[in-house]
């Protein structure tokens, strides 16, 4: 936006007192909006977004919020996609012990932290879900996988 063509659209003379700051304040205005706008764009909607649940960041972290990317085509983002091909069951392991599958589950199922065969295999921050982990951690037949 320049000089000439703000004193056009808002009827302002150049050389009125605070011209300048108005200008300025202008385009701050017109950042913030652009700003919103972008945000709204990449921020799908719920029903677009990928159903794999994950393990979570920032203040979410070990709270298994829902993927934040699109769908592509299916339920699932592309990552979430490859995965859920493999297994949709959530806590599931290679012979080595390392993930397999959709490891967090499907954001419309509970939080699971125990595989089929009763090894802890996600160690969720939840009050609920850490609770059940400590309860479980005092009997004797406790186990746990590689990235507990
Ligand atoms: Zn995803």
């Amino acid at each position: 936006m320049d000089k000439d063509k703000f004193a056009e659209a808002t009827g302002w003379n150049t050389t009125d007192k605070g011209y300048n700051l108005a200008m300025e304040q202008f385009k701050i205005q017109i950042n913030l909006v652009e700003t919103v706008v972008k945000k709204e764009r990449t921020q799908c909607h719920s029903e677009d977004r990928c159903m794999a649940r994950t393990w979570g960041t920032g203040i979410n972290k070990g709270h298994g919020p829902q993927c934040s990317h699109k769908r592509c085509g299916g339920d699932y983002c592309k990552a979430h996609a490859k995965k859920a091909y493999e297994s949709e069951e959530p806590c599931l392991t290679n012979p080595d012990g390392t993930k397999r599958g959709l490891w967090c589950g499907r954001i419309d199922k509970p939080l699971v932290g125990l595989d089929a065969a009763g090894v802890w295999q996600i160690r969720w921050l939840t009050d609920d879900m850490l609770e059940k982990y400590n309860d479980s951690r005092r009997h004797p037949g406790f186990k746990k996988g590689r990235y507990v």
